[in-house]
């Protein structure tokens, strides 16, 4: 067939062609399954567009204070729709995710209150945010304290001590939907509901925010059709479908958003200032595009499992079970494991495919870090990329592919490097 013509001469081996294949064609019903839900999920964007009457004029470009910004007024009414909540701040002044969370935390909490993670160890960039490791500006220099619960050893909640560590200073619960880099499950839609459904049994005027990022799309539903009073992600991750340059986003009560837009510009500007200097066709198209984009990133995930844990590696999730993000962790057990599969997914990226990745001392790591990224826009983790720790249990978290094929291209291509290192045998 033309297209292995195509994937041997970009030198993946007949061997591995078979392997794929034969991995694929076990893969239907799943592959099924994510595309009933990207469909859901691009008639629920193209709904809330059609709703808030999107026109050509909401792509003009703004300048200066950014006064009467329509196109960014309206894709934020967009996204609200599109997240079930009263409203969204959604802006190319919020850089990146850690600041959307360090928005959405220091706009809701004032010295006295107290945040809970009821889910174990925030992410590792919200350590200096909420400031678990000291840092200058963190909420404990506010004045702000922090507690934190655990999962119990079978990764569930651990309820009895999160009713015991609410207290009347604990103002607002924090939950992250993905893994980042630990270990831990990723959580499901649902399973966040049910957890906010307790903490405001705990306490009915708690506020919950959810650490979306890696999780929009996924599913049909997200967590702010389930109670949560803020849900929070970053721009060039799903939701902005691979085309926002940067940006942040966050959707939910109307009195949290308002104060997160004094805190991004200033008490008494709010939402009225901010230049969207000729973003905002990237931020809507992106967002149009992001239900097929999260889609043929999910395949590439799951295809990655698949193969990996038939090659018997431990694979996080494994294949078989639920999706509630777009990581894929391979657990392949040797630092040299590590090399070779982010030298595949180097080798298939479309930019900077010419660089082999190595380990390096990245600031902030106990120990060598090695990336493999050839992104359109910088860092951008929703275009195929893969990473992780040179230590136990030296696993690459794999995630991303603005395309299906792409993704594929990316996977063939690893198993052809640990091939060529005599790392698996086919
Ligand atoms: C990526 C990520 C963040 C931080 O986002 P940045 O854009 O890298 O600052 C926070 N939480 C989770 C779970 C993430 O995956």
């Amino acid at each position: 067939m033309k297209t292995n013509e195509i994937y041997t001469q970009m030198g993946v081996s007949d061997a591995v062609l078979r392997f794929g294949e034969q991995i694929l064609s076990e893969l239907k019903e799943p592959f099924a399954h994510i595309d009933e839900v990207a469909e859901y999920n691009q008639a629920k964007v193209v709904a809330a567009m059609q709703k808030n009457r999107l026109a050509a004029n909401h792509f003009n470009l703004s300048s200066g204070y950014g006064y009467d910004d329509d196109g960014r007024d309206n894709l934020e009414r967009i996204y609200a729709d599109t997240f079930h909540t009263e409203a969204a701040l959604v802006r190319p002044q919020i850089t990146c995710g850690t600041h959307a969370l360090a928005l959405a935390l220091s706009a809701n909490l004032l010295p006295g209150d107290e945040l809970l993670s009821p889910v174990g160890a925030p992410y590792d960039t919200l350590e200096e945010v909420i400031g678990i490791r000291p840092s200058t500006c963190s909420l404990r220099e506010y004045g702000v304290s922090y507690r934190q619960v655990d999962l119990l050893a079978d990764g569930s909640f651990d309820y009895e001590g999160i009713r015991a560590a609410i207290n009347e200073k604990t103002k607002m619960v924090t939950i992250q939907r993905s893994k980042g880099y630990a270990t831990r499950p990723s959580f499901s839609v649902q399973q966040i509901g049910e957890l906010i459904a307790f903490c405001k049994e705990c306490k009915p005027d708690i506020l919950c925010m959810v650490d979306n990022c890696y999780g929009e799309f996924v599913d049909t539903i997200e967590p702010s059709d389930l109670g949560a009073d803020m849900v929070v992600g970053s721009l060039i991750k799903n939701p902005g479908g691979g085309l926002a340059p940067t940006g942040g986003y966050i959707c939910g009560k109307q009195s949290c958003i308002e104060r997160c837009a004094y805190r991004l510009n200033a008490p008494g500007l709010g939402k009225e200032v901010g230049a969207n200097l000729g973003l905002l066709t990237s931020l809507y198209q992106g967002f149009f595009l992001a239900p097929t984009v999260v889609a043929g990133a999910t395949k590439g995930a799951l295809f990655a499992a698949a193969c990996y844990e038939h090659l018997g590696f431990r694979v996080v999730p494994g294949s078989k079970e639920q999706r509630n993000d777009i990581i894929q962790a391979v657990e392949l057990g040797s630092r040299e494991g590590m090399v070779a599969f982010c030298a595949g997914i180097q080798a298939a990226a479309p930019v900077d495919s010419y660089v082999t990745p190595e380990p390096w001392p990245m600031p902030g790591y106990d120990s060598d870090v090695i990336m493999a990224a050839g992104a359109f826009v910088q860092g951008s983790s929703i275009e195929l990329s893969a990473d992780g720790p040179i230590r136990e249990p030296y696993a690459v978290y794999f995630q991303g592919g603005l395309t299906w094929y792409h993704a594929k291209l990316g996977i063939l291509m690893s198993l052809q490097k640990m091939l060529e290192a005599k790392l698996i045998e086919l």
